[in-house]
């Protein structure tokens, strides 16, 4: 048994405040594996959970914290040893199971991963779920077909963490990225990320035709909604778009046109519930040929008195870049 710091959030009148607890590690729920978390990572249904979305989290006073990182402290499986690196994303993890934006999580052996190779618990969180959604957007494209021949792909949210992500890693594949993005003062940034062109969300805003000039060969779509539907009458015949996020809504309404006369392919990205080995695979390119070092020379560290700003920044979609949440 021991105490811990964690950002908890309670409900009251149908407020939810985040504060910084002491919480008891016998407090936590039944898992192989105890692991103290040293760093976490910033992410949009963070910012859900937060704010009380019942979607994402039913009761409280909840830790959220989707991912984690840090060192074994018990384990009752030989998979992991005390004092190996592991990192946690997805599945219950700071949605109804306590998150880590506590200092101490107990998952079930079944969740968690080796940190890679030459990577530590804050290189991993810089990465996060986000990194690892844009790798699998990524590689759920290459594995349609996509390669830089066919023409430009467009990265939507790219400012943001997983469309952040997206742009480098695209960009380094050899891919001409143009990125959309609504926040002007981040071009500079997304032009060192690798982005080609950058245009306003105004590029997507609704049109009443059905389809319109073809201008992308494929997409990495983070933002779901009218933007989504307004892409794919953009799409090159035959091409795809890698869709993972509702930012901007969670209704996509369109016609049938892209897809019965363009041959256009919509591409679902889960990074929640995915076997392990599917994990595994995106953690080991993003550790060697897909490494960002943009991403990485650029993600900001926040402690965990930061939480609530950074957190409502999220819901304003005003957040950039990546985030690391530091316990130290
Ligand atoms: P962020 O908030 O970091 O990024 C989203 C970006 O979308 C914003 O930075 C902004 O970028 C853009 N945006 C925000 N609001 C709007 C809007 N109303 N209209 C158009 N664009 C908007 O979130 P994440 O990158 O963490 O997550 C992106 C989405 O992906 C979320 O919906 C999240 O829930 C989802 N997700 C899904 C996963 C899965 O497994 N399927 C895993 C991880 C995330 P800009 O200003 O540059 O336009």
């Amino acid at each position: 048994m021991a105490t811990y710091n964690a950002w908890r959030v309670h409900e009251k009148d149908g407020e939810y405040v985040g504060n910084i607890e002491t919480l008891d590690t016998a407090d936590l729920p039944d898992g192989d594996v105890l692991i103290h978390v040293t760093h976490s990572s910033l992410n949009y249904k963070d910012a859900l959970s937060a704010s009380g979305n019942k979607g994402v989290t039913r009761e409280f006073p909840h830790t959220p914290g989707i991912d984690a990182a840090g060192e074994v402290i018990e384990s009752s499986t030989d998979q992991y040893t005390v004092g190996q690196q592991v990192l946690v994303t997805g599945y219950d993890l700071g949605m109804n199971t306590p998150g880590g934006f506590g200092e101490y999580i107990r998952v079930p052996a079944g969740w968690v991963v080796a940190v890679p190779k030459g990577w530590d618990a804050h290189k991993a969180m810089v990465y996060g779920t986000a990194g690892l959604t844009a790798g699998l957007c990524v590689n759920k494209l290459l594995k349609a077909g996509a390669n830089p021949e066919q023409g430009p792909v467009v990265v939507t949210g790219a400012s943001g963490s997983v469309g952040s992500v997206a742009v480098e890693i695209l960009s380094g594949l050899g891919f001409e990225v143009t990125a959309v993005s609504g926040k002007p003062d981040q071009a500079e940034y997304l032009s060192q990320l690798g982005a080609k062109d950058i245009v306003g969300r105004d590029s997507l805003a609704p049109e009443k035709k059905p389809l319109l000039k073809p201008q992308f060969a494929n997409a990495v779509d983070t933002v779901g909604g009218g933007p989504l539907a307004e892409l794919l009458k953009q799409i090159k015949p035959g091409g795809s778009v890698a869709c993972c996020g509702l930012a901007a809504g969670m209704q996509l309404e369109t016609t049938m046109a892209p897809f019965i006369l363009r041959g256009v392919n919509l591409l679902g990205i889960d990074s929640v519930e995915i076997p392990l080995p599917e994990k595994h695979e995106i953690w080991s390119k993003l550790a060697q040929d897909w490494k960002c070092t943009v991403t990485e020379n650029s993600a900001k560290s926040i402690g965990k008195e930061d939480l609530n700003d950074a957190l409502q920044a999220f819901l304003k979609g005003a957040s950039a870049g990546k985030i690391v949440l530091d316990h130290s």
